[in-house]
Order: structure tokens, then C-alpha cells, then sequence
């Protein structure tokens, strides 16, 4: 378990841009890991994690919370819209919007349970085919929509292609940000985390490099 490393690398990576300790929040990205890694990050006094599935976070979490007292889920994975009211319920924070049909499940729900999970808009920023997201091109008038909606946004969130540098990509999404008067910049992984850093991002998922590899079953 690696998480004070990852720690002392943010705050590290903080001082060399120029920002505010702690202006950078670590998620600690526990799918697919086994309960006892995660027992040992919740142990160790982290309070924000992340999650790709709905159905795995809510085997999860609230035994963990039962357990350990508050403690933050973000769900960073794709949202199939016939989940988001379990969602909802669940995770403190979604940064997987990326379609009006989503948008509006989650503004029904918000108007009737009165609260919304803060929630971020996932830029397919490498216009990847396969990739979720919304396209460059489309966000402006997609957040126009959501704000329509009177949606709490946080901030923007992208995962950059596979294999590229993920430096243009992370700029991108910070001039993206910027331009629409957005503040939360999800971005960053175990590999880039540092980039992301010195880009502006304010939150980044970090899995592997605090856990261990996954092991999908
Ligand atoms: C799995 C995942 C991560 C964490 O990836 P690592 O390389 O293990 O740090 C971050 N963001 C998203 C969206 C993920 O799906």
C-alpha cells in the first residue's frame, strides 16, 4: 500500500506548479481491488475513493461506511442511466455525465430527492470512437443544457488516449474549464498524475500506483 508515497508526490507536484497545498485532491480508484487493500487505505485515514461500477460500489460501501464513518464516493465509470437513481444515493460526486438523456435522469432525481451528487462532464477530449464523453465541439451547448437543468457542476473530466502524452490533453480540458467558469478539473491517473498537476487539475484518480495491479476476475 503505497498511499503515503502517492501523498508526498501531490504535494510535491503541487509545490512545482505554484499551487496551494492541498488544493489537489487524491481518489483513491479501489474497483476490482480486494476489501483488504481498501481496508488498509480507509485504516491509513483516506476519506475519498473511486468507483466504475455501481453494482460493485453498492456491495461495498456501505459496509465500509458502517465501518469506518463518512467517507466520499466518486463514480468515475460509464453511468447507464436505468443506475443513476442507485447512484445517486450512492456517490458524493459523478464525473461520468456525457449525454443530455443522462443529464435529465439525474435532474428528475435531484428535483425529487431535493440533493445532487456534484458532478463533473466527461470530455472525450482524443474524439475516440469507443470512448465515452462528450465531444469538444459539443460542450459548450452540452453545458448550456445542463445548466439549464439546474445541475450542479463541478468541473470538467477527461482520460486521455492510450499511448499519447497526455499534456495537450490535460490543457485542453483546463482551457475548457476556464472558458465555461469551471473550477473542478478531474484528470490524472497513475501514470500522468503530475502532468495533470501541473495543469490545474483539482481532483485525480489515482488506482494502481496505491493499490497494487487489478486483477479482473
Ligand atoms: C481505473 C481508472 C482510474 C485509475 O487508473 P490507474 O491507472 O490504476 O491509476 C482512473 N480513472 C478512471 C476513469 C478509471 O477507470
Amino acid at each position: 500500500m503505497a498511499l503515503q508515497a502517492i501523498l508526498d508526490r501531490i504535494r510535491a507536484a503541487e509545490a512545482q506548479a505554484g499551487r496551494v497545498a492541498g488544493s489537489v485532491q487524491l481518489i483513491a480508484v479501489s474497483k476490482v481491488q480486494p476489501d483488504a487493500r481498501v481496508r488498509e487505505v480507509l485504516a491509513a485515514g483516506h476519506r475519498l475513493f473511486g468507483e466504475n461500477y455501481v453494482q460493485e460500489a453498492a456491495v461495498k460501501w456501505p459496509g465500509f461506511r458502517a465501518e469506518f464513518g463518512a467517507v466520499q464516493v466518486h463514480m468515475i465509470g460509464p453511468l447507464q442511466t436505468n443506475k443513476a437513481k442507485v447512484a445517486v444515493e450512492l456517490f458524493d460526486a459523478i464525473h461520468t455525465v456525457d449525454r443530455a438523456s443522462l443529464a435529465e435522469k439525474l435532474a428528475k432525481l435531484a428535483q425529487a430527492r431535493g440533493v445532487c451528487p456534484q458532478l463533473f462532464v466527461q470530455v472525450n477530449t482524443g474524439a475516440e470512437p469507443q470512448k465515452a464523453g462528450v465531444l469538444p465541439g459539443d460542450l459548450d451547448g452540452f453545458l448550456t443544457t445542463c445548466r439549464s437543468m439546474d445541475l450542479p457542476l463541478a468541473g470538467l473530466m477527461c482520460i486521455p488516449p492510450e499511448g499519447e502524452d497526455s499534456g495537450p490533453h490535460f490543457a485542453m480540458l483546463a482551457g475548457m474549464a476556464a472558458r465555461n467558469g469551471l473550477s473542478g478539473l478531474s484528470m490524472g491517473m497513475s501514470g500522468d498524475f503530475e502532468a495533470a498537476i501541473a495543469a490545474g487539475a483539482t481532483h485525480v484518480r489515482v488506482g494502481s500506483a496505491i493499490f497494487g495491479a487489478r486483477h479482473y476476475g
